[in-house]
């Protein structure tokens, strides 16, 4: 069967994978039918992911269909389309014993850690499936990205009555904003790219959308999703006394923290790190009553043999890409 292995930076190289073995008992085969792309696929093809080493196959957005069912598998059935769960989990540490498998001390992220979903087909548990029979593959692709969004906004436990700034308006920032809307509260986008400023005006009525800030300005919850480590650190001056901060993002770098400023506010600072199984089908349930649309997120498309051609170009700015999915034909 045909996989894309990435083999060094910025090399991607057609690969021969043995047929995947009949599912065992919990597991699942499933066949791929899209990928969402995100910006940890592209920070791995620069060879700029710390937990990315090569050789690895990439891709852990997946749209799946079922094709064959193990033992003791009763949710699922062939030709159920899910939405993947990708983050493997051990089940036993002291994170997963404690329901935050999202942070398990052992995780293995499709794609990241492990191989992931640039093939044909693979066996995953049967677990980690969230099927959902309305949506189309590319709808099922992007649920996990919204599950990033949902996570953060539920660390934070956003209300209504919650004043939210959002630092960045890349995807992540759009997942975010997606379910700090969904929690009703009052929403300040901050993004400095005019394009990205532009998208979220035509796609999100209501939303405030600004390209900087004055000093004064104040919110009960700021989520950073710039990954940007001087941007995290300046987090601190938009919250209110009392505020919570979220980073959604991630830097390799040390974030400074200004600790006069955090104590005398008494803020809360939170990470947030990938999604728990809860989430999946409360999206795919948003996704189905029409509550959230990732459909014009879709920027750019291209079909599996194509990848290879396009990485390159999506990496331009010029590209505007807010989301890239890959299709796999059915065969
Ligand atoms: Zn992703
Ligand atoms: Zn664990």
């Amino acid at each position: 069967m045909r996989s894309l292995t990435l083999t060094a930076a910025r090399t991607f190289e057609w690969t021969t994978l043995p047929e995947a073995a009949a599912p065992g008992p919990g597991e699942a085969l499933v066949g791929i039918r899209a990928i969402g792309i995100c910006g940890t696929d592209f920070s791995g093809y620069l060879g700029k992911m710390p937990f990315i080493e090569f050789p690895r196959i990439l891709g852990h957005e997946l749209g799946v269909e079922v094709l064959a069912v193990g033992d003791g598998v009763s949710h699922l059935q062939v030709g159920d389309r899910c939405s993947v769960e990708p983050y493997l989990n051990c089940g036993t540490c002291h994170a997963c014993l404690r329901g935050s498998t999202n942070c398990c001390e052992t995780l293995q992220v499709l794609g990241v850690h492990c191989d992931g979903g640039m093939r044909e087909r693979m066996v995953l548990p049967a677990h980690k499936l969230h099927v959902c029979h309305g949506l189309d593959f590319e709808q099922l692709a992007l649920v996990e990205t919204l599950a990033i969004g949902c996570h953060a906004v539920n660390r934070a436990q956003v209300a209504p009555s919650d004043d939210v700034l959002i630092i960045g308006a890349g995807p992540i920032g759009l997942t975010v904003l997606e379910f700090a809307r969904a929690a009703e509260a009052a929403i300040t986008v901050l993004e400095l790219n005019p394009a990205r400023r532009l998208f979220v005006e035509q796609n999100y009525p209501g939303i405030q959308v600004v390209a900087g800030l004055p000093d004064e300005a104040a919110f009960q919850i700021v989520f950073d999703a710039t990954g940007h480590a001087g941007s995290m650190a300046g987090t601190l001056r938009y919250a209110r006394f009392t505020g919570r901060i979220v980073y959604v993002g991630i830097t390799k770098e040390p974030v400074l923290i200004d600790d006069p400023l955090f104590h005398r506010r008494e803020l809360t600072l939170f990470a947030s790190r990938n999604a728990v199984a809860a989430d999946f089908p409360r999206i795919l349930g948003m996704i189905q009553s029409g509550q959230i649309d990732t459909r014009p997120w879709i920027s750019h498309r291209c079909e599996f043999g194509e990848l290879p051609g396009e990485m390159e170009g999506w990496l331009l700015p010029d590209s505007r890409v807010i989301k890239a999915v890959v299709r796999l034909e059915v065969g």
